[in-house]
């Protein structure tokens, strides 16, 4: 079967080509919500157009009022799902090629979008066409489920699945191969601090929970710093190798910045972070008089990224340790507060992390608030889904080694529930695909790998 898929796929290819062409050149980033698109008109148009080549194909398709679209294959009441979106990260600068134009250089397909997930949208809408073709006997409906708002909150899956039936189970080619059955529950925080009165008269690092902030700005009381001590302190064990840069301002205050690395927030271990580095310098050199948040942040934070010192460490085998990033600080006359970006395992319960952290506050006499929070997502290595997916995967690849992961970031999958993991369509340990980066793009031997791959889940799942 994976032989005549596959076939088929080549033989539709320039076609499939053209489909995701005219999906690539629209620029379906978020816009502004007007009283009949939700997300703006750029992505209800890339929606219109998708909806349009499934009907174009003969699919009963609906458009749930623009936050989301169908497209079925079958009218059986029993439905497996596949969830894809249609909405972008903005394209940036400095792409090699019009990001709108799917471009095939070096044989690969280069355009925002080609990846994350346009791509995989026309792989699983071809899919389908294919498995019609070739008139496999399926048992439960298969319904394509296309997302605009995938990228700013899935606000498109809430409300799909506030009005419309979620299949019995599936999987969104949003994410990684071979398999991703679970993600770590989020637990994001801001932290509070008293207004003390200190040498410091500002801090501003990172702007985000989930990333590691790669740059730092202090500004400090020039008449209670001496920027030749302050200087000569510096011990390079606290700036990881980046040496701070000093300077005076106009009102003699003295401005220093910190640099560092960044990284995606549930994978903190990979950054250096700048903010820590400039409590550090600076609680050794102002000591006590630093002040209670950047002590915190100096000696209870440090460089750790699991929490330890703070007493949250957390693991299990299935998903690892608990991941801690202190993602952005803010420090003025106002306000002295820190924004925490923690993915626990799956092993614990929101109600188990929040308990756990309460007690940390209370020890070190801080409040918090949760900025956003979700229970982890599992779905066991013996559930039908997960062996049903895996199984086609190995079929398609040969590779029997490959095991289902659990993950710290969030894909897709959650939204629809407990029956639904990510599988595709990029290929772990390969090429990067540049998701969300300039110049994302995937050769066209690995498109077509998960072309193919992704037709035998559907079909998998559809048949029994
Ligand atoms: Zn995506």
């Amino acid at each position: 079967m994976k032989e005549q898929i596959r076939a088929k796929f080549e033989a539709y290819r320039d076609e499939m080509l053209e489909d995701l062409a005219a999906l690539v050149a629209i620029n379906s980033v978020r816009g502004t919500t007007t009283e009949k698109y939700p997300f703006g008109e750029a992505p209800a148009k890339a929606l219109e157009l998708a909806l349009a080549q499934g009907e174009r194909m003969g699919f009963t398709t609906e458009n749930v009022d623009y936050y989301a679209g169908t497209i079925d294959l079958g009218t059986t009441e029993r439905m497996i799902g596949v969830l894809a979106h249609l909405d972008i990260v903005p394209a940036g600068q400095g792409w090699a090629s019009d990001p709108f134009t799917l471009t095939l250089r070096n044989n690969r397909l280069y355009g925002r979008g080609v990846v994350d997930d346009k791509g995989p949208v026309v792989a699983a809408l071809y899919g389908m066409r294919i498995l019609r073709d070739l008139q496999v006997p399926l048992n439960k409906r298969i319904r394509l489920i296309l997302g605009t708002n995938e990228e700013l909150g899935s606000a498109c899956m809430k409300y799909y699945a506030e009005h419309r039936p979620i299949p019995e189970c599936g999987f969104t080619p949003d994410a990684d191969y071979p398999l991703i059955n679970g993600e770590k529950g989020n637990f994001l925080t801001i932290l509070s601090f008293p207004n003390e009165s200190t040498p410091v008269r500002s801090i501003q690092g990172g702007e985000v929970f989930n990333a590691v902030p790669a740059f730092c700005e202090a500004v400090l009381d020039g008449k209670q710093v001496d920027l030749d001590a302050l200087r000569a302190s510096v011990n390079t064990a606290d700036t990881l190798g980046f040496q701070p840069e000093f300077s005076r301002d106009t009102d003699g205050n003295i401005h220093m910045i910190t640099r560092g690395f960044a990284s995606h927030g549930s994978l903190p271990h990979l950054g250096k972070n700048a903010v820590v580095s400039c409590a550090l310098i600076l609680v050794n050199y102002l000591g006590r008089s630093a002040g209670k948040m950047l002590r915190f942040v100096a000696e209870s934070i440090g460089r750790e990224t699991d929490g330890r010192t703070l007493g949250l460490k957390s693991e299990d085998a299935l998903s690892g340790s608990l991941t801690f990033n202190l993602g952005w600080i803010r420090y003025n006359a106002d306000e002295q507060k820190l924004g925490i970006d923690i993915r626990f395992p799956i092993s614990l319960s929101l109600a188990d992390m929040t308990s756990i952290y309460r007690k940390m506050t209370e020890t070190h006499k801080i409040s918090f608030e949760i900025s956003s929070a979700s229970e982890p997502h599992y779905v066991p290595r013996d559930h039908e889904v997960v062996k049903r997916l895996m199984a086609a995967y190995r079929e398609v690849t040969g590779d029997e080694q490959a095991q289902p992961m659990v993950i710290g970031g969030g894909t897709y999958a959650k939204k629809l529930g407990k029956n639904f993991v990510a599988f595709g369509p990029d290929f772990v340990g390969m090429e990067s695909t540049q998701i969300h980066n300039v110049d994302e793009h995937i050769s066209l031997e690995r498109f077509l790998d998960h072309c193919v791959i992704c037709t035998m889940g559907m079909m998998r799942l559809a048949m029994d």
